[in-house]
């Protein structure tokens, strides 16, 4: 389907190197994944209305303990509402053809780690004030569990301002994350 927007003069989506700066294509960078995050965060605030997540996101929180194959899990409107997010956004903003593939990478990367089950991050990693902004798979796994928090995609951004992380992250987080450590230590 992108290549056919692409063929179609339809996206701005450019091949050429130095159409723009290299200051502006590594900004695009981060742009692009905190453009879709905010996207996520909010359609996915609404696939959690009463009608829409019995009706659509049901299907996805059928897995309470998440695994890589959850991230495939979802109805077709779903698919349609997360899907609708890569058209838009090369219909509005310049992108370098490899910032795309990028991001369709990193979502698709960033998807499976969220419902690995397993928690690689080292303990204190979600307080840190810089890697805390990143979501972790503790993070996405609780919003499998308690379906009311945890909403975000890469980013810890609207949970924090929105009041939607779980309560006691931190202390979950590390929880989850210091049986290994001792193991490890000992
Ligand atoms: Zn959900
Ligand atoms: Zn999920």
């Amino acid at each position: 389907m992108l290549a056919k927007l692409y063929q179609s003069d339809w996206t701005l989506i450019y091949s050429n190197f130095h159409e723009f700066n290299l200051a502006y294509y590594l900004l695009a960078i981060p742009l692009v994944f905190i453009l879709h995050d905010f996207y996520f965060y909010w359609t996915h605030r609404l696939l959690h209305t009463k009608w829409l997540f019995k009706k659509v996101h049901l299907i996805h929180h059928n897995s309470t303990n998440p695994t890589p194959l959850t991230s495939l899990a979802f109805h077709p409107i779903e698919a349609i509402i997360q899907g609708a997010f890569l058209p838009l956004v090369v219909m509005l903003i310049p992108l370098h053809v490899s910032v795309v593939i990028i991001l369709v990478a990193g979502s698709y990367i960033y998807n499976v780690i969220g419902h690995l089950g397993y928690e690689f991050y080292p303990k204190g990693f979600p307080e840190h004030p810089f890697w805390g902004l990143f979501l972790t798979a503790t993070h996405h796994s609780h919003h499998h569990k308690s379906t009311n928090f945890n909403f975000g995609l890469y980013f810890t951004f609207w949970d924090r301002l929105m009041d939607t992380t779980i309560p006691n992250y931190f202390g979950i987080f590390d929880a989850i994350v210091s049986p290994r450590e001792t193991r490890g230590a000992g």
